[in-house]
């Protein structure tokens, strides 16, 4: 019975996997391009300058079976190039329109059917969570392929690569910017069974994290000792890490618990963890000898081998077979950084190589261990101890914003005031704050910016039945910058098609400006960041960046293996770990071949993802550097440089930041913010 349904699992994925069909690739032949260029250049002398060539070879790239045949793409191209300035701009006019449109109407109903699990009020039910995930743009890419859109899209409007873009871009005027990011809609053409098998890759790796629990009442030391509570269950990495970080207080055991965590972080790494020991509770195991015991008495317990690296391994094959779909990006990592980030591999490893090999590294190092009073351990990555201190005790800081802020509308009413204490004036203010509406959030809150201008952008917050709380507005003001962001960016933008910012990190430094400024906002003036906050923030990047390097080198390594099954992965991803821990932590950890930087569960679920989190503080302290060293001076005030830079648009980072602060993407800003404070 078992066999069967074996075999026929086999077949399905077999079935699934077969080399690609002709209809997946594209069946334009090079003279057919060729035929299309002559007689392009017959109609029109401008028709030759160089976006020409350009859109119809990326057209023809795209182009399938399906769509018609050669002849076909001939007379589509004829038909639908614009052989004058003129009306390709009118078609880029009416196709901004058309997208902001259905780009704006998929966001209202996603808000509208996600509402009843984001806001507080009914009781939620299953058909609430069914409804809040439907994809309202899941057809949107096959349906502008179908009706031509696409096509006609692409060949006016070409894609240019990260490096066009940062090279060419720097002459670009607005309108150019405008036609560029319009040539980044369509970009290629992934067979739905590639996004299928992706979906299934990240499900399973997904399940996999999210199932991976420790048993900490189960684990014992050599002499016998349980140091955690028996109930206490811990999922990997991000609750052994926090549960690393709780023992920076005086708590019995500590030193002996972040030891003991550390240990089973190695197993994982190294997937010496026995299999049992995961999410059971039958089995007691003492990590140091590895040894497992069921009711008492010592049993064979094979490791879990490579279950880990078998999901990451899935990932990169699915990934493989989409690269020839991708001609301008043809591996993951380009995917990743280019793609998404648009920074190049290169360039974040020179950023992240700055930080982690700085000077400023040894002195904060020396600074935690005169605070520890020992010497540092590998997991003292984490070490936690720099809590930020305000001068004013948070009971007194709740009484007021409970008393400031009973319900959402309080918050909502105060935002003008808000926004004229940072510097805007008062019609500036009211007209952003109309924008936002403040409504009451099931979970901790979040900011959901509007797609179309006619919708507003919305801060959820979560008040209590008491009002809100300091914590609560503490939050609340870190959203409310990104709701500035998400207003600026795209109601004061001239083009639609450049609205935005270039990436997360970008929109995450305002929220963060904000944040920073909450106590001024509540009438202390002159309260600013803290030695200690920078210290948490430059010790938090010098952990990422370590682990990020070690997911980039992985992923190069895959690439140089293709061939490599999950035994050759799991040793590569452990010399990789070791060997950006001995250049960059050996020094300041001692401790040699640790594997610690391997153990992040975004590098089985979301491979290349971390590397978002320290960039987004590189540029918060950018932006911060600039803001000491002009506001105030030569007519400059803050909300004058925040709204001149967060209507720049979706440039491409770099040119974002020349444009913004006058300087590429650097990590000095956050090194000099090391250097004056007291250690
Ligand atoms: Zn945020």
């Amino acid at each position: 019975m078992k066999n069967t349904i074996l075999i026929m699992l086999l077949t399905v994925l077999t079935g699934c996997s077969t080399a690609k069909t002709t209809t997946d690739m594209s069946n334009i032949s090079e003279q057919t391009v060729q035929t299309v260029l002559a007689r392009l250049g017959e109609t029109s002398q401008d028709a030759l300058a160089p976006p020409a060539e350009r859109g119809v070879r990326q057209a023809a790239a795209l182009w399938r079976e399906p769509d018609g045949s050669q002849d076909d793409f001939i007379e589509f191209c004829l038909e639908n190039y614009c052989v004058s300035e003129q009306s390709r701009e009118v078609l880029f006019n009416k196709l901004s329109v058309a997208f902001e449109n259905i780009f704006g109407t998929a966001n209202q109903l996603s808000v509208a059917l996600k509402k009843p699990v984001h806001l507080e009020g009914e009781e939620l039910t299953q058909i609430d969570l069914i409804m809040g995930n439907y994809g309202t743009s899941a057809h949107f890419m096959e349906d502008m392929y179908a009706n031509k859109v696409a096509f006609v899209c692409v060949l006016n409007f070409p894609n240019y690569s990260l490096e066009e873009k940062d090279t060419l871009g720097h002459r670009w005027d607005r309108k150019q910017w405008a036609y560029a990011r319009m040539g980044d809609l369509f970009t290629h053409r992934t067979p739905s069974r590639l996004n299928q098998e992706m979906a299934r890759a990240s499900g399973n790796a997904e399940n996999y994290i999210a199932s991976y629990n420790i048993m900490m009442g189960n684990l014992l030391t050599e002499d016998g000792r349980r140091l955690f509570p028996e109930d206490m269950v811990l999922l990997s990495h991000w609750n052994l890490r926090d549960e690393i970080k709780s023992n920076y207080a005086a708590l019995p055991d500590a030193l002996e618990k972040q030891q003991m965590i550390q240990k089973v972080m190695e197993h994982i790494v190294c997937q010496t963890i026995p299999a049992c020991v995961i999410n059971d509770s039958e089995y007691d195991w003492k990590p140091y000898s590895n040894t497992v015991y069921k009711e008492g008495q010592i049993i064979d317990a094979p490791d879990e081998e490579n279950v880990r690296y078998e999901h990451l391994l899935a990932t990169y094959t699915v990934e493989k077979q989409m690269d020839p779909y991708h001609p301008h990006m043809p591996t993951a990592i380009i995917r990743n950084f280019e793609g998404s980030m648009e920074i190049s591999a290169r360039e974040i490893e020179e950023l992240f190589i700055n930080l982690v090999s700085s000077e400023q590294v040894k002195k904060v190092a020396a600074y935690i261990e005169k605070r520890l009073g020992r010497k540092l351990e590998p997991f003292d990555i984490w070490y936690d101890g720099f809590k930020s201190r305000t001068s004013i005790p948070e009971d007194e800081l709740t009484e007021l914003t409970r008393k400031k802020y009973p319900h959402p509308d309080a918050f909502k009413s105060d935002m003008p005031r808000m926004l004229q204490v940072l510097g805007f004036d008062s019609r500036e203010s009211q007209e952003i704050a109309s924008r936002i509406v403040v409504e009451p959030a099931r979970g901790s809150g979040h900011a959901w910016g509007a797609v179309g201008r006619w919708e507003p952008s919305r801060l959820r917050t979560r008040i209590g039945p008491h009002g809100m709380d300091y914590k609560g507005y503490n939050i609340a003001v870190h959203e409310f910058g990104h709701n500035v962001e998400q207003t600026l960016s795209l109601y004061d933008m001239d083009y639609y098609m450049l609205n935005g910012v270039p990436n997360t990190a970008f929109t995450e430094a305002l929220a963060f400006i904000f944040q920073k400024r909450d106590l001024q906002l509540l009438g202390y003036p002159g309260k600013q960041m803290d030695d200690n906050t920078v210290l948490d923030i430059f010790w938090g990047c010098y952990e990422i960046m370590g682990v990020a390097l070690v997911d980039m080198y992985v992923w190069q390594w895959l690439y140089e293996n293709p061939d490599a099954d999950s035994q050759m992965l799991k040793q590569a991803v452990n010399d990789k770990a070791r060997m950006v821990w001995n250049r960059y932590y050996e020094p300041v950890f001692g401790q040699p071949d640790c594997p610690l930087l391997g153990i992040y569960s975004h590098m089985i679920n979301s491979p290349m993802y971390l590397p978002n989190y320290p960039f987004g503080h590189i540029i918060e302290f950018q932006l911060e550097a600039y803001f000491n060293d002009n506001v105030n001076k030569n007519g400059k005030t803050l909300a004058g440089e925040i709204k001149r830079m967060f209507t720049l648009g979706n440039l491409v980072p770099q040119l974002w930041m020349e444009q913004a602060v006058g300087s590429r993407v650097s990590t000095d800003p956050l090194l000099k913010a090391v250097d004056a404070c007291a250690l």
